[in-house]
């Protein structure tokens, strides 16, 4: 059986769990279980809380995937890595931005910089600045506290045209693919396991060319759906935040899910999910309305089924 859950969506918090259970293996608490936890953007008490609220138990957690370096995708992670001990995957280039926010700022001088940098280069072994090493299924026992295991970065293409290597963890297979969004290295995801094929795609300025062959033989797309145009046109943020918003590093609106939807999605999704509505600029009826009207357009889009990811609770585990 694989399972999907959201357990919350939305700028004050994004998670979710995608595990793979063979049939039977459930019921007898088996570790033949893959458990993947991705983004970890509430605290972790609240993660573990909404875990243990929908049956999942976060000390069998197999990893945590990271989507982008986002307050609202890492705010827990930190802790939540070290309480449970296992591995995170990132691209490089987002464990960098990550480990930057993590280290404390001080200002240096020039010339102290200068004599930094010399000795980096001097030195032996992986620094910052050198590629990190191939994702390793266990983290390293660390003689020193560390505030998160080894990472085990996922080694990412940064051009949308190339397709990202795939990797696995347990039974679920995972392809991430590159999304425009103003971080780093911004990810979705798609994950197979049994035969079942689930699409995460929140957090992207507009529908690349790459993310919709990615959402192609989906059974579940989880989709953002994140502000009615005119709301936030007449909504409280400042203009400058707004064009961050609007822009094609942004965020996707209620129109542009259900243009997607209208005329290049092909329909193979049992469940849909909007995802990541913004709670100033959107409201669940409008986002829902705009994606109903889409599928509506084709007959053969009338089986599927349409849910709305919330930020205050998780969503209703969905099975296959
Ligand atoms: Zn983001
Ligand atoms: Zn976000």
């Amino acid at each position: 059986m694989v399972r999907f859950t959201v357990l919350a969506s939305g700028s004050k918090g994004n998670s979710a769990i995608v595990s793979s259970c063979p049939s039977g293996a459930r019921e007898r608490g088996s570790t033949a279980c893959t458990r993947i936890l991705i983004d970890a953007g509430l605290s972790c008490r609240e993660l573990f809380r909404r875990m243990r609220s929908v049956g999942e138990d976060p000390s069998t957690l197999d990893a945590i995937l990271i989507t982008h370096e986002h307050q609202d995708h890492i705010n827990g992670l930190a802790v939540t890595a070290r309480k449970l001990g296992i591995p995170v995957y990132f691209t490089e280039a987002t464990h960098r931005a990550w480990i930057r926010q993590m280290t404390p700022q001080k200002r240096i001088t020039y010339a102290q910089w200068a004599e930094q940098y010399r000795a980096s280069k001097q030195a032996s072994g992986p620094h910052p600045g050198q590629p990190f090493p191939q994702p390793d299924p266990e983290p390293d026992p660390a003689p020193e506290p560390d505030p998160v295991p080894d990472p085990a970065p996922m080694s990412m293409a940064q051009n949308c045209e190339a397709p990202a290597p795939a990797f696995s963890i347990g039974d679920v297979a995972i392809s991430p693919f590159t999304i425009p969004h103003d971080a780093a290295d911004p990810v979705g995801f798609v994950f197979s396991a049994e035969g079942v094929r689930l699409a995460v795609a929140t957090d992207l300025g507009y529908m690349p060319p790459n993310v919709q062959a990615q959402l192609r033989r989906c059974d579940l797309i989880m989709l953002e759906s994140n502000h009615d145009l005119e709301m936030l046109r007449d909504g409280p943020y400042p203009w400058s935040v707004k064009q961050r918003v609007l822009s094609r590093v942004g965020h996707l609106s209620n129109d542009a899910a259900s243009a997607y939807l209208e005329q290049t999605y092909d329909g193979s999704a049992t469940y849909l999910i909007l995802a990541h509505l913004s709670e100033s600029n959107n409201l669940p009826e409008l986002a829902r309305l705009a994606a109903e009207r889409a599928l509506t357009t084709k007959p053969s889009l009338l089986a599927n089924r349409l849910y709305l990811a919330s930020q205050h609770e998780p969503l209703e585990p969905v099975c296959f």
